[in-house]
């Protein structure tokens, strides 16, 4: 691994309800990364779906992690403010002739196509590349837009995962960076936020490991060096289910009732393989043993709390 001098890092969460103990170990080691060679971090608000997401959660959250110690050095613009920023970048991959329009349904798209990789979505066979000015006039209604990929292989050197290679054409397709109703997708918008934040190390869940390939295609696009990478493993309930925003009882609203922060960390700490038992220890304690070596590559099971 070859960490950057002066690392940045971030903390990306989506405000549409309280930290559960996945986000919380995520953001941890995020932090610990970062802290632990001297960086920064800058916290941003993931709040492209305004449907489900709004400031009194993201209130909290900022709350929450001040609470386990986690703190940050600036916030950067909440994505729902950025569409015009993200229109701007948008444009430039229209003026490279890489943008077309796609008219395929839900399930027109997964009738025909095999999956991706390994994130469960379709791999596009580019139906709608080559439709004619009078084929995409008689559809009638906005399309969403996909970016053409080139037939090459994308490299990640995890930190914790290892090797991760893609190729975009045959394993993923062209895919949607805005959907047809104008809003901007979760691709492009990380890409540019991280991209303009001079953010230089991404940590985030494993289940985000396979669309690194396309976040580096955007990257090399925009003109943005590629961050480094880890994909942090996913954390298991003590019986072996994966946490999910329904585990109400391993939210932080109901863990800040019965546990002190630095039971928290030390207890997740240790689920990582950062510790050899839990202990009680704060986040800047945590910092002065952390490294990406001790951290463990598969689910981790959570010790109990
Ligand atoms: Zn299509």
């Amino acid at each position: 691994m070859t960490p950057a001098l002066s690392p940045v890092g971030r903390f990306a969460p989506t405000p549409s309800g309280r930290m559960h103990l996945g986000n919380v170990f995520a953001a941890m080691l995020a932090w610990l990364s970062v802290r632990s060679r001297g960086g920064t971090m800058v916290l941003r608000m993931e709040d492209l779906d305004t449907q489900r997401t709004g400031e009194e959660y993201a209130r909290v959250l900022r709350e929450d992690l001040l609470w386990l110690g986690l703190d940050w050095d600036l916030e950067t613009e909440p994505q729902s403010r950025r569409s015009a920023v993200y229109e701007d970048y948008f444009r430039r991959l229209e003026e490279q002739g890489l943008l077309y329009g796609c008219y395929c349904t839900r399930s027109q798209l997964h009738s025909v196509n095999a999956p991706h990789l390994s994130d469960g979505t379709y791999v596009y066979p580019g139906t709608c590349r080559d439709l004619t000015d009078a084929q995409r006039a008689a559809m009638n209604r906005a399309p969403a837009w996909r970016v053409k990929v080139p037939d090459r292989l994308w490299q990640v050197n995890d930190w914790v995962q290892g090797t991760y290679v893609e190729n975009l054409a045959t394993d993923c397709g062209d895919f949607v960076v805005r959907r047809a109703d104008g809003v901007f997708v979760y691709q492009l918008a990380v890409t540019v936020d991280d991209g303009e934040a001079g953010v230089t190390e991404v940590v985030r869940g494993m289940d985000l490991l396979s669309s690194a390939p396309r976040q580096m295609y955007l990257q090399e696009l925009f003109g943005f060096p590629h961050p480094e990478y880890a994909h942090v493993p996913m954390l298991m309930a003590p019986d072996g289910r994966r946490l999910s925003k329904r585990d109400r009882d391993l939210d932080l609203g109901i863990l800040r009732q019965r546990v002190r922060p630095e039971q928290l960390l030390g207890t997740l700490a240790a689920s990582a393989g950062l510790l050899e038992k839990p202990e009680a220890l704060s986040a800047k304690e945590l910092a002065t043993v952390f490294s990406w070596e001790k951290i463990k590559k598969e689910s981790i099971c959570l010790t109990e709390l």
